[in-house]
Order: C-alpha cells, then sequence, then structure tokens
C-alpha cells in the first residue's frame, strides 16, 4: 500500500539510518511533482508541498521511530483534506428531489444522468424520473431514452416542445403525478462555455429550483477543467461536481485543481461508459491515486530492490573512517548502473544526485570512468592520495582516456567523498545551503 511504499522511499532516501532536512526537502520535492504529473496547477502543488514539508518539520517527522509513516500521514491528510475531507453525499430531502446537471458537450451528462438514476434506483426507496432537456440535437434524447431501457428507469421527453425551461417543469410536474421522488433532469451542454448555454441553465434551475445543481466534468481536460468549472460556478453557484473518465490515463489532479479554484465538493466520479461505472468520491480514496501513481513510488522500488544496503552500511563505515576508495566508487556506480538510466537515477541518489548533475554524468561517462578505476593498482583505488603525474599517465595510457579526464575524475572523486562526510556528519543544513547554492 501507499504508506509501505513511501516508507520505502523515505528509507532509500534517508539512505543512511536516519532521516534529515534534505530527505524531507527531497520527498516534498518527489511529492510535488507527482502533483504536477497529475495535473494539478502549479501554485497549488506548491503551497502544498510548502505545508507538507513546515508540518513534517513542525512535527518532529525528523525524531521519530518510523519518520515515513508519519510523512506518508501528513501528505495524505492534508491532500485528503485539500481534496474536500470526507465524502460528500446529495440531497435528497426535496419531494420530489431534483437533480440538475451541467456541463459542456461530452462532458458525460447524458451518462452520468443515467448511472445517477440506476445508483439511486438501487436504493429501493428511490424511484427516479429522467428528463430529456437537449432539445438541440434529436439523437440526444434517443441517446436517453437508451440508458433509461438499459437501467429500467422512465424518460420524460417531448419532441414537440423545443423550450428547455417547459421541459423541465413538465417533467417535474410529470414525475410528482407519477410517484416518482427523483427528478434527474439532463440538459445540454455545449463545445465551449458561452452566454446563451449559461443563460439557458441558469432558467432552467430558476425555474425548477433543484436540491442539487452537478457540474459535470471530464477529468481528462486537465487545466480547462478548472477553468470550466469557474465559469459555470460564477453563473450557477453550483453544488457539487462529478468528475467524469476517471477511468482513463487521467490522474486526478482536476480533483484538487476544481476544489481548490471553485471550493465546491466533489460528489461522484465516472470510472466507465456503463451504467454502473459510478462510484462515490471518496478524498481519502484520490489522495490515494495522486500519490499512489508519482514517479517516485516506482523508481524507489527499483532501487530498492537493486540496493545492497549490507554494502551501503559499509561504505558508510569507510567514509567515516576517511577510508572511501575507488573500489568504493566503482561499486557504487555499478550499484547505481543496476537500477536504471542515469536520467531518471541521478535525483535519487542522497544528496549526491545534485551536487553530480551539474556535472552532466550520463551512461556513457560511467564507462569511461570505469575504465580509468580498471586501470589503477589496488593500491591506488585504496588511497587516491598516491596518484601522482607518473602514476595518473600510465593509468590515462592503460584506459585509452586523457590525463585530463583522469584528473577530472580524481577532482570528481574528491568532491563527492567531501560530500558524503558532510553529509555523514549530520551537515544537513550546511548541505542544503550548498545544494540550493
Ligand atoms: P454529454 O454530452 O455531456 O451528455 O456526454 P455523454 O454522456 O454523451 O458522454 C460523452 C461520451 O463520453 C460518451 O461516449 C460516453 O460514453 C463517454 N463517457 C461518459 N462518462 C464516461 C466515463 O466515466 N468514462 C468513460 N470512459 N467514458 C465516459
Ligand atoms: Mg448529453
Amino acid at each position: 500500500n501507499l504508506s509501505e511504499k513511501l516508507d520505502k522511499a523515505l528509507h532509500v532516501l534517508k539512505g543512511h539510518g536516519q532521516i534529515t532536512e534534505i530527505n524531507v526537502a527531497e520527498t516534498t520535492k518527489e511529492v510535488r511533482r507527482a502533483l504536477l504529473d497529475a495535473d494539478v496547477n502549479f501554485k497549488i502543488a506548491k503551497e502544498f508541498t510548502n505545508k507538507v514539508r513546515e508540518k513534517a518539520l513542525g512535527q518532529n517527522v525528523l525524531t521519530t521511530l518510523q519518520p515515513g509513516q508519519l510523512m506518508v500521514k501528513i501528505v495524505k491528510d492534508e491532500l485528503t483534506e485539500l481534496m474536500g475531507g470526507d465524502a460528500e453525499g446529495i440531497n435528497l430531502s426535496g419531494d420530489p428531489s431534483v437533480i440538475l446537471m451541467s456541463g459542456l458537450q461530452g462532458s458525460g451528462k447524458t451518462t452520468f444522468s443515467g448511472k445517477l438514476a440506476n445508483f439511486l434506483k438501487k436504493k429501493k426507496t428511490k424511484n427516479p424520473l429522467l428528463v430529456a432537456c437537449d432539445v438541440y440535437r434529436p439523437a440526444a434524447i434517443d441517446q436517453l431514452h437508451v440508458v433509461g431501457e438499459q437501467i429500467g428507469v422512465e424518460v420524460y421527453s417531448d419532441r414537440e416542445n423545443n423550450d428547455p425551461v417547459a421541459l423541465a417543469k413538465a417533467g417535474v410536474a410529470h414525475a410528482k403525478a407519477n410517484g416518482h421522488n427523483v427528478v434527474i433532469i439532463d440538459t445540454a451542454g455545449r463545445l465551449a462555455v458561452d452566454q446563451q448555454m449559461m443563460d439557458e441553465i441558469a432558467s432552467i434551475r430558476d425555474a425548477v429550483q433543484p436540491q442539487e445543481t452537478l457540474f459535470v466534468v471530464d477529468s481528462m481536460t486537465g487545466q480547462d477543467a478548472v477553468n470550466t468549472a469557474k465559469a459555470f460556478n460564477d453563473v450557477l453557484n453550483f453544488d457539487g461536481v462529478v468528475l467524469t473518465k476517471l477511468d482513463g490515463d487521467t490522474r486526478g489532479g482536476a480533483a484538487i485543481s476544481i476544489k481548490s479554484v471553485v471550493d465546491k465538493p466533489i460528489k461522484f466520479i465516472g470510472t466507465g461508459e456503463k451504467m454502473d461505472a459510478i462510484d462515490v468520491f471518496h478524498p481519502s480514496r484520490m489522495a490515494d491515486r495522486i500519490l499512489g501513481m508519482g514517479d517516485v513510488v516506482s523508481l524507489v522500488e527499483r532501487a530498492q530492490e537493486q540496493f545492497d544496503e549490507e554494502e551501503a552500511r559499509k561504505i558508510q563505515k569507510k567514509i567515516a573512517k576517511n577510508r572511501f576508495g575507488f573500489d568504493d566508487f566503482l561499486k557504487q556506480i555499478q550499484q547505481i548502473k543496476k537500477m536504471g538510466s542515469m536520467k531518471d537515477l541521478m535525483g535519487m541518489i542522497p544528496g549526491a544526485g545534485k551536487a553530480l548533475k551539474g556535472l552532466d554524468i550520463d551512461d556513457d561517462a560511467f564507462k569511461h570512468i570505469e575504465a580509468i578505476i580498471y586501470s589503477m593498482t589496488p593500491e591506488e583505488r585504496a588511497t587516491p592520495s598516491k596518484l601522482n603525474a607518473s602514476r595518473k599517465k600510465r593509468i590515462a595510457k592503460g584506459s585509452g582516456r586523457t590525463i585530463q579526464e583522469v584528473n577530472q575524475l580524481l577532482k570528481q572523486f574528491e568532491q563527492m567523498s567531501k560530500m558524503m562526510k558532510m553529509m555523514q556528519g549530520g551537515g544537513g543544513k550546511k548541505m542544503m545551503q550548498m545544494m540550493q547554492n
């Protein structure tokens, strides 16, 4: 589960059995990346991670026994909070209860109307009626009838009437006369926000006074979904959001953005074209979905599989005793290489990742580095300070690299050893400053 995964993430990130401020920063950075990947608005993602970082440091994540679990809890709680806390139901207090659908064409209103009717019908106490108010496309009325037939719910339509407001009223009257205690009004949408559509949906709303006006939005439209939500909310002040098409690649970041911008609860999600592909929206589940899809988790899992902890501990000891040599360096390179592409993995090496990034090490460069190290004698590998000019010349010749490359490697090695020593010494703050420069 997520908690275990992020725990692993932190375990790798912290590397040395002790979580540091760097790790909190790294982790929040990964969380932010996951949010951006999930289509969350940049500003919202940034605010969010700042909050998480503050909380993590404030709650002394650094000193707890299981920092990973606490960190996960903070991230998840914040994310859940951001999406509305507890799941909110719909208001069915009317007699009949009127539910009005709004949203762009293609967002999934007609499909969702059917799903909701089906969902409520299963509750036994509800006897819904679907009302077809999309008068612009004859096919739209047919579509609702097909849906109604599928789920065994009556559909009210009137092909002679092309006034959506009158139709909606007639639908509610029909429901009252025929013992339907829920009326779901399916409306027309357009491809983009326009005044006529807004005026029409507002008129229907004023005429039938729905208990619930729902805004239906395609979650795959990403940032556009947010702008559309805002436009509809400005006119309708709707009661809740329905997020459709969450069965695709979409990661649900729209949920966070929409909630943040219009501050209305997301009430349902659509997860497929079939009539039973409807779920009540659970903020905490969505938080799992958003976090679970971050690159962090898979990267970290891969790293965890390959990373030999025993080896890491040995190296740690050597660093502490100032005995970190080229053999160890070689081993580290080999471990890193096992994990996959350098580009993906640079950011994962605790602390060193960022520093090395600037040095532009690619997969090929590793081959060269290895060749140089293989040309050293065991003694030279263990005690790099022995490398004088003639030895360097010999190594360059043996590896087929230039003296400059040998020197460059020595310099990198020296930098890395220094950095590792610093991390070891608990110089977290200093490191952070260094890396931010
Ligand atoms: P409307 O124009 O707002 O009434 O949208 P429709 O209900 O006609 O839906 C437009 C298209 O999206 C149709 O092909 C639906 O089958 C599809 N659709 C609606 N909801 C979902 C969903 O949750 N998942 C998937 N995969 N497709 C959906
Ligand atoms: Mg429709």
